[in-house]
């Protein structure tokens, strides 16, 4: 246990919450907005964070809204790139005594890492490659040249990468509905 907590992150954003947890269910706060920012993966990410914390019977309910961005490389043509993020979060922290195995739980001093949260909540919506905005065109599977695999002049030369461009989704198929 002890080895755990010392390997976690530092605290990005703590909300005291002894002032709502003194009050029975039904209390409710709007936490100032504020911002948070993290590195992952040599992307950063950054995060608009506006949430209400309401008390419950057994902690607190943190719901709201992330926006923000995430920024590193394109992952066809390496130049900077970014892209807008907006998720949400809705998370409920309980209190030591309703502790249930897996749930959030409010920290010392009564406090909930509500910068932590928010990032967790912009990670799952991260974009899994990031590209160009407009999007930059798309390399050759075959040469790595900047030309679609159907224009490519080495097609059909080797037929082992014949075969490959076989696999290739045929031109002006983006966007087709499935199914
Ligand atoms: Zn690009
Ligand atoms: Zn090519």
């Amino acid at each position: 246990m002890e080895s755990e907590l010392a390997a976690l992150p530092p605290p990005r954003y703590l909300v005291d919450l002894s002032p709502l947890l003194a009050e029975t269910s039904g209390g409710s706060f709007m936490l100032e907005p504020f911002t948070v920012e993290d590195r992952l993966d040599d992307e950063l990410f950054k995060a608009a964070v506006q949430v209400r914390i309401d008390r419950t019977n057994r902690g607190v309910r943190i719901v709201g809204s992330v926006r923000g961005s995430q920024e590193g490389l394109c992952g066809r043509c390496l130049a900077p790139a970014a892209a807008q993020l907006d998720t949400a979060v809705d998370e409920e922290a309980l209190e030591e005594r309703h502790a249930t195995e897996g749930a959030l739980l409010i920290g010392k001093g009564n406090s909930v890492d509500v910068g932590r949260l928010a990032l967790e909540a912009l990670d799952l919506s991260r974009r899994l490659v990031l590209l160009c905005t407009p999007p930059c065109p798309e390399r050759c599977g075959l040469c790595g040249a900047n030309h679609p695999a159907s224009d490519c002049p080495e097609r059909g030369l080797d037929p082992r990468l014949a075969g490959l461009a076989a696999l290739l989704p045929p031109e002006g198929d983006e966007g087709a509905p499935i199914g």
